[in-house]
């Protein structure tokens, strides 16, 4: 019996195989010691490969036997693994960008990967204005709370400064948040749509400067972030197009760092 875990800044990604197949869960980190605990007893005779923040952690207090794979080739080998299984063809040169806690971008050429960027506008940040804007620390409520919100009541649209003919398309953003310094008619949901869709410019604006130093026009997004956030994803997906970027998500995307760790 084989096991990938990646144990991150939130969560605890684990992939293992069975009948041919690979089995994924996920935990939230606060459970680390109860999971590796568990492991230990019930699967002590296999062979652990560790990846991710807290991978040194595990090896030092659980698994002393447990091999070590380094984060980024984790990651970018797992990933290539989900897109040749969901046959998803890309040119040989293409950024990966793993939304997690924070946010990294690596360039993969071929099997050769490289982290070129980072920002701490990432999963982390959602749940974190998250809980200062709305009071809650569940990341499905917070998720379903972002379907009721309206991000104009907050954001500070072109359209909003120039009524006449805008120079450029009147529905992008002027100014995040602006909007709330003169007006108070928006709810904390309205502030979430509004951070939901900060990261995603943000994000979306990192991957196309990024794109272009390297003259690449394809990316990809993985990360749990992106798990049931469907107005992240679509963010994502339209200011990709937006910009020329051909955006790409994955099927278990989440489980790139684990099924990389498994594999490599
Ligand atoms: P990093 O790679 O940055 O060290 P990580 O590997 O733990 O962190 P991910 O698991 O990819 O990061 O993503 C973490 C984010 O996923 C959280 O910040 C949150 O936005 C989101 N998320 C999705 N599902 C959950 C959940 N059940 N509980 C908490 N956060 C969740
Ligand atoms: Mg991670």
């Amino acid at each position: 019996q084989r096991l990938g875990i990646d144990a991150g800044g939130s969560l605890i990604k684990i992939a293992f195989e069975q009948n041919g197949q690979f089995r994924l869960k996920k935990y939230p980190i606060s459970e680390l010691k109860e999971m590796a605990n568990w492991l230990k007893m019930t699967a002590g005779n296999a062979e652990i490969n560790l990846t991710g923040g807290r991978a040194d952690y595990l090896k030092e207090n659980y698994f002393q036997q447990a091999r070590v794979v380094p984060e980024f080739k984790a990651s970018c080998e797992g990933a290539i693994y989900l897109l040749n299984k969901d046959e998803i063809k890309l040119g040989a040169k293409y950024l990966l960008v793993n939304i997690g806690t924070g946010t990294s971008w690596y360039l993969i050429d071929g099997h050769k990967n490289e982290r070129i960027l980072g920002s701490g506008i990432g999963g982390g940040t959602f749940m974190g204005l998250g809980k200062l804007l709305v009071g809650s620390d569940d990341y499905q409520n917070l998720v379903d709370l972002i379907k009721e919100g309206d991000r104009e009541k907050v954001d500070l649209l072109v359209k909003d400064i120039y009524h006449s003919e805008s120079p450029i398309g009147g529905d992008l953003t002027a100014s995040n948040f602006a909007k709330a310094t003169f007006t108070n008619e928006h709810t904390p949901a309205d502030q979430l749509a509004s951070t939901v869709n900060m990261m995603a410019e943000t994000i979306v604006l990192l991957s196309k400067q990024t794109s272009v130093a390297h003259q690449l026009s394809e990316v990809v997004y993985i990360g749990s972030s992106l798990i049931g956030n469907q107005s992240l994803k679509d963010g994502l997906a339209s200011y990709s197009t937006m910009v020329g970027l051909s955006p790409n998500f994955l099927q278990d995307g989440e489980y790139s760092g684990a099924i990389g760790a498994l594999i490599v």
